[in-house]
């Protein structure tokens, strides 16, 4: 039982952000402990990487790596040089005197340091058929998954009209051989700029007023299946990739608003830090993160965190 256990430093979160961040911590011997999740969020621990296959754009894989076993070798690395990691889900924090205090299912713990990279979980549909065939031509992140040869040259659907869809519907005309926006509105919500991007865009078509409602093929996807919401009139839209641009959810509910965010839940940090406004508390990766969203981002920022702790642990000695 951990009841009152205390520690220099506590990181929540099991992606790149966590992991690098631990590994930096365990070497400058701060013997961090990590909570990593129980399925927190309806993830496995080991985070976003861990619901795709191949990830072709994290430095030092040439050849790419699984998902999966990227974030098993980064959990290794943690543990090999003593990070300390629990395979819990934080419930609660309280933030408001130091020590900190963390309510995990094992006991509660008091912390000098905390890092928060508990990242984000992308929106999805689970329209029927998504699961089966969930990155089998399913994805929620077209920078990630654009570029792998089933999309190549395919008929392609992005489902959105913010900002990141049009960005995304935009980005994919490299790779496919149509790109087809499912619009619920009869407008697009991003920015007059980028609306023009797409609508002058001869590869993109807008399908307005439509919302998907099932996806099939046998063993990868072959159809959207649509529905016009002002005409009733359903069509089968022939597609080998479907890319949900409809936002993500940073995870954030454990803080109960202790912590500063923007008006869609991020996380604030300094600038150019990951501080947060209260002292001995720092933020990492897709947390507080919502353009760059990257395996590689997250693990440059839980480096910062690290070593920004590091720093703020030396003044309070
Ligand atoms: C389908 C898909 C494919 C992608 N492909 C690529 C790619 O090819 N290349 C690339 O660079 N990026 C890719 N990304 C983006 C990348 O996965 C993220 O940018 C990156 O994982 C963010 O890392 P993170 O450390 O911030 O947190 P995350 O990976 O989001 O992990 C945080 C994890 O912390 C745990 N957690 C949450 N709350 C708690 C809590 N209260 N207590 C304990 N633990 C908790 C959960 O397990 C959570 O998933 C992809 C994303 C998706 C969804």
């Amino acid at each position: 039982m951990g009841t009152d256990t205390h520690e220099r430093i506590i990181i929540i979160g099991s992606g790149p952000a966590a992991h690098t961040a631990a590994v930096y911590a365990a070497r400058a011997e701060l013997s961090p402990l990590l909570f990593e999740g129980f399925m927190a969020g309806g993830v496995a621990a080991g985070g976003q990487l861990t619901t795709t296959t191949e990830v072709e754009n994290y430095p030092g894989f040439p050849e790419g790596i699984q998902g999966p076993e990227l974030m098993d070798r980064m959990r290794a690395q943690s543990l090999h040089h003593g990070t300390r990691i629990k395979t819990e889900t934080v419930a609660k924090v309280e933030l408001g005197s130091r020590p900190f205090r963390i309510h995990a299912p094992s006991g509660t713990y008091t912390t000098d340091a905390l890092v928060i990279s508990t990242g984000a979980t992308a929106k999805r549909m689970h329209l029927p058929g998504e699961e089966r065939l969930w990155q089998k031509g399913i994805s929620a992140c077209a920078v990630c998954d654009g570029a792998l040869p089933i999309f190549r040259n395919a008929p392609l659907v992005v489902i959105g009209g913010g900002d990141s869809a049009c960005e995304e519907a935009s980005y994919l005309t490299k790779f496919g051989s149509s790109v087809t926006m499912l619009v619920r509105r009869d407008e697009l919500r991003a920015s007059k700029a980028m609306q023009k991007r797409v609508l002058n865009n001869e590869k993109i078509r807008v399908l307005w007023n439509t919302e998907a409602t099932e996806v099939s093929g046998e063993d990868k996807l072959q159809y959207v299946h649509v529905k016009n919401n002002h005409s009733g009139e359903e069509q089968k839209i022939e597609a080998a990739g479907l890319f949900y641009a409809i936002g993500h959810t940073p995870n954030t509910a454990f803080l109960e608003g202790q912590l500063e965010t923007d008006e869609t839940g991020y996380l604030l940090t300094m600038p150019d830090s990951t501080a947060t406004a209260l002292p001995g508390v720092f933020a990492a990766g897709d947390v507080k993160d919502k353009v760059w969203r990257q395996a590689v981002t997250a693990a440059g920022m839980g480096c910062m965190a690290a070593l920004e702790a590091e720093r703020f642990l030396a003044e309070q000695e």
